[in-house]
């Protein structure tokens, strides 16, 4: 399908989170959104190709010759910003868990939920049961929905699956879902989550599992880019974790892993292997802060988990960008610890919660989550030569994302050059 040229013209706030910085943002630079007033974007062919003024862009020889040929979008002086890159998301399931909402409102902890047949091990058998066509058709419906909440890049991992055919089942899924979903989606392998019931007291017979015949397998067929692993009491051990990096590697899958949700790990043997990014980071010892600063790998944050499991603490952000470490939001979307997909809902979390400023959340929610997917070469800013993503949100102006909670004000996304939603008033 060839892809309209669009003008986004009349734009009130325009973010483009340009920077001539290389590398994910870190410190004072997080907060630099460079922002447009009275703009104007041009996407021809789904890529972005000018940026500027509004009255500029009207008078582009370029734009006047061609305008026949070109829609042009009203913005009406909203907030247009990147679409937002959710680089953290578990979309593989079929039912939320009620049960383990009421234990855990009647005061089950993680682990004593985990511990009664309750968390990821209850969600493995309705993956188990559902045929792949149906998982797929669960995964367009939630694409769409991120895509009405701002979201235009997402990360979808696997993991409910933990057999071989399951996981495979799940991966395959998650690709077919993206080929009917216009927006971009970056697979992940998380045949790691945890050590499924068949193999309850010999987890080393699963990781052997995991790394001599599912990651080869994975690697072989194509199916993500990315390995994952949760490290936790409960889940993987560090040095189990590092057996499964291992095995990634050597298959040429790129990295990235959950990391200090609960209690926590150090984080040297890990940085080794150079991930991608390393994620939750609720219990990190201030000791790892420089090395993981001086390092391109990104901390993903995902309050959203903190709000749901309903936990006073939250990871330190301010603690991490004062130290110079990468921060990026994600979602974590799943049905056990944090149902939402709605990122502007996790900036919220992120602005009360974690001390970040509308601006960093901002940044944090797309050009660094850009990073931590090895994508800022496309996605994550508006500048000449990226992918046309973007949303637009109806408010004045951009501190209300994060301000106005719990609604959705996003009025329509550009995905890969498409228009999706409403985009008259
Ligand atoms: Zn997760």
């Amino acid at each position: 399908m060839k892809k309209k040229a669009l003008l986004l013209a009349n734009i009130g706030q325009l973010l483009t989170l340009r920077s001539t910085l290389s590398g994910p943002r870190r410190g004072a630079s997080l907060s630099e959104l460079g922002i447009i007033e009275d703009a104007a974007v041009l996407c021809v062919g789904g890529k972005i190709v000018s940026v500027g003024k509004t009255k500029e862009a009207l008078r582009d020889p370029w734009i006047r010759k061609h305008f026949k040929q070109i829609t042009e979008i009203d913005c009406c002086r909203r907030v247009v910003l990147p679409g937002f890159v959710d680089s953290h998301t578990h979309p593989v399931f079929t039912h939320p868990r009620l049960v383990d909402f009421e234990k855990r409102i009647a005061g089950a902890s993680y682990g004593e939920i985990a511990e009664a047949g309750g968390g990821i091990r209850s969600s493995i058998e309705g993956v188990r049961k559902t045929s792949k066509s149906v998982l797929t058709e669960k995964l367009v419906g939630t694409f769409r929905d991120m895509a009405a909440h701002g979201t235009t890049t997402l990360e979808a991992k696997s993991g409910y699956g933990l057999d071989l055919a399951s996981e495979v089942k799940g991966l395959e899924a998650i690709g077919a879902g993206a080929r009917v979903w216009p927006g971009t989606v970056v697979v992940t392998f998380l045949g790691a989550h945890t050590v499924p019931p068949e193999y309850l007291g010999r987890s080393q017979d699963y990781v052997d599992l995991l790394c001599r015949e599912m990651i080869p397998v994975v690697a072989k067929r194509k199916l993500a880019r990315f390995a994952d692993v949760f490290c936790e009491k409960g889940a993987f051990t560090a040095q189990e974790s590092e057996d499964v990096f291992r095995a990634a590697q050597d298959h040429r899958l790129a990295l990235r892993a959950h990391v200090g949700q609960l209690s926590e790990t150090r984080l040297a043997p890990f940085l080794l292997f150079k991930p991608a990014s390393l994620d939750h980071m609720d219990y990190v010892n201030d000791a790892d802060l420089a090395p993981l600063a001086a390092s391109e790998t990104v901390a993903t944050l995902v309050p959203g988990a903190n709000y749901f499991l309903g936990l006073a603490r939250y990871p330190n952000a301010r603690k991490f960008i004062e130290s110079g470490v990468s921060v990026a939001l994600a979602t974590d979307y799943n049905p056990g610890s944090s149902p939402t997909l709605s990122m502007p809902m996790v900036m919220s979390l992120a602005c009360t919660q974690m001390k970040m400023l509308p601006a960093e959340a901002i940044a944090a929610a797309t050009i660094n989550g850009a990073w931590a997917l090895q994508l800022a070469d496309r996605k994550g800013s508006i500048e000449p030569g990226k992918d046309a993503d973007l949303a637009v949100f109806d408010l004045q102006d951009y501190r209300e994302i994060a301000y106005w909670f719990g609604v959705n004000r996003c009025a329509f996304t550009i995905v890969n050059g498409i228009a999706i939603g409403s985009v008259t008033n």
